[in-house]
């Protein structure tokens, strides 16, 4: 038996109004933006230091509640739900940037500094952080969903750019994992453990990153094409030839008429791809020139260059917004569903148009947008909840297209994770893959305490 509200009491004696039982603040950690359903925390913990979220873990040890870590609530898959109840850790307060090492390319962050705090921080230094979820997302979520964004095709994911964590287990151990060194064969990679952990393993506090120069040259602009199908073979063909796009993404046309209405643009209402090339001058000019050639070989229409910075970062500020212009336009329709899946490159196409026919020929709204150069798009699935048959057709679409994408070799979530709302393909795409993550799951955290009913635990 668990004792909450004693948990309750003694971290109230610690935090005082940093801990928050009021209806409205345990209501927004306890419920994202998709249809997963929402289950608020008994109370809400801000903590400030790596010792004051030690204190509380171990509060909550001793009374069996259980804990939810939470950084700027973003995630799609009902990650920081509560379904057992127990005490939400907010780390959005620990917001401090503690180390930039120019000469190493390297910084160390506290868990709540979010990506863009980050980057305004670095411009005035050249250096720049390239993850970028839509949202502006904290470090520590990031590192526990293992996020990428538009950028992942050039620079990877939190998978390839986490150095290193600081994380507090679920005994109220502190521990400090992985190094400023860029690589190393020193026992078991706890790094990696963590990543991609959604709370299951521990309180990420602090996170060791890579950094990146600003680059030289920056060229961005967006080009139409006759389907969606021709925009993911030019996408495949830049890949395969190697050419180092730094962003490449796939707008189809229902979300350009969304972001033209949401963002107050004019684009042609056609499939478009969003492209971005870094390096030297020349270098940019070449792979401009490069991947204009494949696009038109498919068909595309003319590039429209985005020349001034503030035009660029309109650009992509628009594709960060597509969430929320779907949203916008279908507002009878609120409820979503954001899948993710990923799959091998060279079955992009393939999979994109089998999807694409069943939205047709299930009549469900699902405008599709995807970071294509890694193989990954977005279906965002709209329907109305109380129309029960669309629910069904819904639901089936989404399994088929999770089901499509790992008999071709892929995953059902290239970036936004498995917390509650995907624990069913967990087993599908892993086999007994599963059992070894329950495993490392019942060791690190056997009373079963940390984000309980999310992703592998329990
Ligand atoms: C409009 C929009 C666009 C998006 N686009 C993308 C995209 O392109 N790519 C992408 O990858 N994601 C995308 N996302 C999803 C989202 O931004 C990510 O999942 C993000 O990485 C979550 O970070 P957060 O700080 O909001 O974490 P939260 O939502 O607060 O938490 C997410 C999970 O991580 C755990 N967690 C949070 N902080 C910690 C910590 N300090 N220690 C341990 N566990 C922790 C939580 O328990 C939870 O399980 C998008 C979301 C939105 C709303």
């Amino acid at each position: 038996m668990n004792n909450v509200n004693q948990a309750i009491l003694e971290i109230r004696q610690i935090l005082g109004e940093r801990l928050s039982t009021a209806q409205i603040v345990r209501e927004h950690h306890g419920k994202d933006q998709t249809w997963n359903p929402g289950q608020p925390p008994d109370a809400v913990a801000y903590a400030l230091s790596t010792e004051e979220v030690q204190t509380i873990v171990q509060i909550c040890a001793r009374h069996k509640a259980p804990i939810i870590p939470f950084g700027t609530g973003t995630s799609l898959e009902g990650h920081f739900t509560a379904p057992h109840g127990g005490i939400c850790i907010d780390v959005s307060g620990m917001n401090q940037i503690l180390e930039v090492n120019s000469e190493d390319l390297d910084c160390r962050v506290q868990a709540g500094v979010t990506r863009k705090q980050l980057n305004t921080y670095l411009r005035d230094k050249g250096l720049f952080f390239p993850i970028d979820p839509g949202a502006d997302a904290s470090l520590g979520g990031m590192t526990a969903t293992r996020a990428s964004g538009t950028n992942a095709v050039r620079y990877g994911t939190m998978r390839e750019n986490v150095m290193g964590v600081t994380a507090v287990l679920a005994n109220g151990e502190i521990v400090r994992m992985g190094t400023r060194a860029r690589k190393s064969s020193a026992g078991y990679d706890l790094t990696r453990l963590m990543v991609g952990s959604e709370g299951t393993l521990g309180v990420i506090t602090e996170v060791g990153i890579k950094l990146y120069g600003i680059p030289e040259s920056i060229r961005a602009g967006v080009c139409a094409f006759p389907t969606v199908e021709a925009c993911c073979n030019t996408a495949i063909q830049v890949i395969q030839m190697g050419i180092p796009i730094a962003r490449i993404e796939l707008v189809d046309a229902e979300h350009i008429i969304a972001i033209n209405a949401y963002s107050k643009l004019t684009m042609v209402v056609q499939p478009t791809l969003f492209v971005e090339f870094h390096g030297t001058d020349a270098a940019t000019h070449e792979q401009a020139n490069m991947f204009a050639d494949i696009a038109s070989e498919f068909g595309a229409g003319p590039i429209e260059w985005a020349t001034q910075e503030e035009d660029r970062a309109k650009l992509w500020q628009a594709r960060h917004d597509a969430f929320w212009a779907t949203k916008a336009i279908k507002p009878g329709k609120e409820e979503s569903i954001a899948t993710d899946v990923c799959v091998p490159i060279s079955r992009l196409a393939e999979c994109v148009v089998e999807t694409q026919k069943d939205l047709e020929q299930n009549n469900i709204y699902g405008p599709i947008i995807g970071h294509v150069g890694d193989g990954n798009f977005h279906v965002v699935l709209f329907c109305d909840r109380s129309d029960a048959a669309e629910v069904k057709r819904v639901k089936a679409v989404y399994e088929r297209l999770i089901k499509r994408a790992l008999a071709m070799g892929g995953t059902c979530t290239g970036e936004h994770g498995i917390g509650s709302g995907k624990r069913e393909y967990l087993a599908l795409e892993h086999g007994n893959g599963l059992d070894v993550m329950r495993s490392i799951k019942a060791a690190l955290d056997p009373l079963n305490i940390m984000n309980p009913g999310k992703n592998a635990a329990p």
